[in-house]
């Protein structure tokens, strides 16, 4: 049995909407800003009970317009160290300054303890990422931390599409929240992005920011410096089209996530990351701890050549403040985040997979790991 690191689930009724859709839009010449956006953003704030959502060109995107929202420019922007680089980006294309921090080996997220060691007089705003689609079980107390502070809570939803702790939903615990619909994310329309809030003024300086500044889409008076953020209609009606599959989606990945679960705690040498009951986890990754020393590298090999199961990438592989563009902005070490970002692996999970195909990783993954004992 083969493996893949990851599949991408459009069925051939959706193949077929999505197609019949295009050439509609190219006979009417709608082409973006239309019908599809404005659905598509109604079924996004919808799926995640939240007030407003504006779709954009991209994850990074969302992030940045939220940060530009905020008028961060000038000032330091808390971010966890194990993220995607977009998420660092973002924060200096909005003209500020990243300030990377450790997180928590519970939940790979920033704690308030982490930020409290990272802000400085001149921080502004802290992103917490969710990493893997894990809502942090103190997110709570990070949130009054930064109320405390004066510090704006921006989440970074790219792992996050569904994802709920206790009553709320990924993106309502801060000011904000940004997803991505990349082709790896759990729903995408191939490229594009999302913002969510419950907040009028981000949500009216969103609109304002992804077409070019203006203050009206007819219009020709540019009241901020925007950009070409908007997300096209066929973009708009292929991730329109992926969403309705969102809790289909959650429950077959829930099940896999249940066999890995029982099979990992059955086993020595392995840890993973633990979800409170109730919540709703995405598994966007399923992220397991072998014990150190296991040489990563070695297991991923044995695991793809002996046993045909790809593992998906790590999330992530080194931390940002040991990155060659980011050398201006390390600073101290983050003991934490060095030691999971060398050691995690994800074990592939897919929106259709067979509990045939999840017994395979699981099984395969053990005897892997054994092996690497054997063999020293
Ligand atoms: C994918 C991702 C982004 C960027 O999203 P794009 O749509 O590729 O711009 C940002 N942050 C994290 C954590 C991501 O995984």
């Amino acid at each position: 049995m083969h493996v893949p690191a990851a599949r991408i689930v459009f069925s051939p009724e959706d193949r077929a909407e999505i197609a019949s859709a295009t050439i509609e839009i190219l006979s009417t010449g709608a082409m973006t800003l239309g019908a599809h956006t404005n659905e598509f953003e109604s079924a996004f704030a919808a799926a995640h009970r939240a007030p407003f959502a504006v779709a954009v060109s991209s994850g990074t995107a969302a992030l940045e317009i939220i940060l530009r929202s905020l008028d961060v420019q000038g000032a330091d922007v808390v971010v966890p160290t194990n993220t995607f680089a977009a998420t660092a980006f973002a924060v200096i294309r909005a003209g500020a300054t990243p300030v990377f921090a450790d997180v928590s080996p519970d939940t790979f997220a920033l704690t308030a303890r982490d930020v409290a060691a990272a802000v400085t007089p001149n921080t502004r705003a802290v992103v917490l990422v969710h990493i893997g689609g894990l809502i942090a079980s103190d997110v709570a107390e990070l949130a009054a931390f930064c109320a405390d502070r004066g510090l704006a809570l921006v989440e970074d939803a790219a792992h996050a599409h569904g994802c709920r702790h206790g009553e709320g939903y990924a993106g309502s615990f801060g000011v904000a929240g940004a997803f991505s619909f990349y082709p790896t994310k759990l729903i995408t329309s191939g490229e594009g992005g999302m913002i969510v809030t419950a907040d009028p003024a981000i949500h009216e300086a969103a609109l304002v920011y992804r077409d070019q500044g203006k203050a009206g889409f007819l219009g020709n008076t540019h009241i901020k410096q925007g950009y070409a953020w908007r997300l096209s209609e066929m973009h708009a009606v292929t991730g329109k089209v992926h969403l309705r599959h969102l809790d289909e989606f959650l429950t077959t990945r829930a099940a896999v996530a249940a066999r890995y679960d029982a099979a990992l705690d059955a086993l020595d040498g392995a840890t993973r990351l633990r979800v409170p009951a109730g919540d709703v986890c995405n598994y966007y990754k399923y992220i397991v701890l072998p014990r150190p020393g296991v040489d990563r590298a070695r297991l991923k090999k044995e695991l793809k050549e002996r046993y045909g199961v790809s593992l998906s990438g790590e999330v992530y592989e080194a931390p940002l403040h040991q990155q060659p563009v980011f050398s201006d902005y390390a600073g101290r070490s983050l003991p934490v985040a060095e030691d999971l970002c060398a050691r995690h692996v994800c074990l592939p999970i897919h929106s259709d997979m067979t509990d045939a195909e999840a017994d395979h990783v699981v099984t395969s993954f053990a005897a892997a790991l054994a092996s690497l004992d054997l063999d020293g």
